[in-house]
């Protein structure tokens, strides 16, 4: 029998998700990518003896007892890779000189605030009590959504309790929860969670069940081993080939016309690059509901970033991996983006990032002006190189007031804006993660069928909200699952893909 021939847009996660599955399942994809390197996103870089850690800070489902680590297993050998567990989420650092260590650890987390503000105890109860609620259930990833029926939607009711925490902590900032504490110290700590404040308990929930571990390969290599396993099973990867148009005949997707003039043929076309594009470029704007027309007008996207590398002759081995700098006054750089703290992430030897004796310091800024750094360096490439080197000179600055040690042993600096992002993935407005986390809990109008338009589908952080690895790998999962089940197949998981 033919196999039915799949084309694949884009060799991110999602991208080779959907082909290591569809492969297993007796389809015939390839996958057509536009840069020289497959990854998207979840990547890394050399730079004079430093890989620059580009994505994951810690992999959801890195530990078996997730139910994720079991779906990892089948593309990639999960108890062949190390992962690291940080002990500390965040080491904060006020101008004074006070600090705070926010434990990982629930039980040391929980001390810590009370010994520092008693008088704050029964909030800090609830705050504890709630991210343990929040590790009493998992959520099944095993099946999509598009398949919920009644008996699945039954198993959802088990996840009901934790519905009311999430509620209660999904519609509250950080700054609104700071004003519930009497201690001061402890407000200016609380003020620079992550908002709402969900997002806070959610990383805390599973960093104390050492759950989210750092992949010590690297991004880069991470993403290296799902392309491994799509192309050992048998799938085809086509570099440097950028699509142009998804073709249509009758409502129907047939195909792909790439930039160069090719054409190529597809029982079924999968989009796995920037959403934008798939729906105003590939598709001319000619498939689009009045619901997702709207979510493009309005742009509430996840942000994107300037992420400044340092390599620095010097251990740091007496910090945590990760350092909040509060800042006294806020520090506004050239796209007018502004910081009341800066996350620095100290990778040393052991995470493999860094050569012996010598660390290496990221900061990622966020910044929702990702398209004034594609027009800067368009429009002036020396006033841009001149503006990324201003970002990581003052950075250094700072890290030199509050660490000590930094200047003077800095042997390498690297910095990524959103243009480097949108250069090298398409991505709209270099955004890192797709529309905004806030989006997860509103009802997801981005489908991955688009309306009046058949054969052709839509994977990854565009049709995801919040995006992240763990949720475009399930994207090109599930639509493998969507597919078998319209072809009449059962979704088949082969650790041996030489299917005939
Ligand atoms: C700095 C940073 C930090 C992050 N931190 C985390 C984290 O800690 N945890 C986490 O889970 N996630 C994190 N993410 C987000 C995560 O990397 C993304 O959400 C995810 O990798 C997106 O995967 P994707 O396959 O949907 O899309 P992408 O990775 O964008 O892949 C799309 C691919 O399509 C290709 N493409 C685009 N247009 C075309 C075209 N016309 N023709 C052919 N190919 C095309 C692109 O080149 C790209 O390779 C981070 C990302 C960044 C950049």
């Amino acid at each position: 029998m033919n196999k039915k021939k799949v084309i694949i847009i884009g060799a991110g996660i999602a991208g080779l998700s959907a082909g290591c599955y569809l492969q297993m399942n007796g389809y015939d994809t390839e996958i057509f990518e536009a840069h020289n390197i497959s990854g998207g996103l979840c990547t890394a870089w050399n730079r004079k003896g430093y890989l620059i850690e580009g994505c994951i800070h810690g992999l959801l489902g890195s530990e078996p007892s997730h139910l994720l680590y079991n779906l990892w297993n089948e593309l990639i050998e999960m108890d062949k890779l190390k992962f690291v567990d940080a002990d500390i989420k965040h080491l904060y650092i006020f101008e004074d000189g006070k600090r705070f260590t926010q434990y990982a650890n629930l039980d040391r987390l929980h001390k810590s605030m009370i010994k520092l503000a008693p008088e704050d105890k029964a909030i800090i109860d609830e705050f504890i009590g709630d991210i343990r609620r929040l590790q009493s259930v998992q959520i099944s990833y095993d099946k999509p959504k598009e398949f919920f029926n009644l008996p699945g939607k039954i198993k959802m009711l088990k996840a009901f309790p934790l519905l009311f925490v999430m509620k209660k902590w999904i519609s509250l900032s950080s700054q609104d929860f700071s004003k519930s504490f009497k201690n001061l110290l402890m407000q200016d700590v609380v003020k620079h969670f992550a908002s709402p404040l969900l997002f806070e308990m959610f990383v805390l929930s599973e960093m104390d069940l050492k759950r989210c571990g750092y992949p010590t390969i690297g991004s880069f290599e991470f993403s290296k081993l799902f392309e491994k396993k799509y192309l050992s099973c048998g799938g085809k990867i086509h570099y440097k080939t950028r699509v142009s148009r998804a073709m249509i005949v009758d409502n129907k997707a047939v195909g792909v016309l790439l930039e160069n003039g090719d054409k190529h043929y597809a029982d079924i076309v999968v989009c796995a690059a920037d959403g934008k594009t798939a729906i105003y470029d590939l598709l001319e704007g000619k498939y689009i509901s009045e619901a997702v027309k709207k979510e493009y007008n309005s742009a509430d996207l996840n942000p994107s970033k300037i992420q400044i590398s340092l390599g620095v002759n010097k251990t740091f081995k007496e910090w945590p991996r990760m350092v909040k700098i509060i800042l006294s006054s806020p520090y506004t750089i050239c796209d007018g983006s502004q910081y009341n703290s800066l996350d620095i992430m100290i990778y040393n030897v052991d995470e493999g990032l860094a050569p012996y004796n010598k660390t290496l310091l990221i900061a990622q800024l966020d910044t929702k002006n990702g398209e004034y750094w594609s027009a800067l360096r368009d429009a002036d490439y020396n006033k841009y190189k001149f503006e990324k080197k201003k970002i990581s000179e003052e950075l250094i600055r700072i890290l030199e007031r509050r660490m000590g040690g930094i200047e003077g042993n800095i042997d390498m600096t690297d910095v990524a804006t959103p243009a480097t992002y949108i250069r090298y993935t398409g991505n709209w407005r270099g955004s890192v993660q797709g529309w905004a986390n806030e989006n997860i809990f509103k009802s997801n109008p981005f489908k991955k069928e688009l309306p009046g338009l058949k054969n052709f589908f839509m994977i990854g952080q565009w049709v995801e909200p919040g995006g992240g690895v763990p949720n475009v790998f399930q994207s090109g999962r599930n639509l493998a699952q969507i597919i078998c089940k319209r072809d009449r197949k059962r979704f088949l998981i082969k650790s041996d893909c030489n299917i005939k």
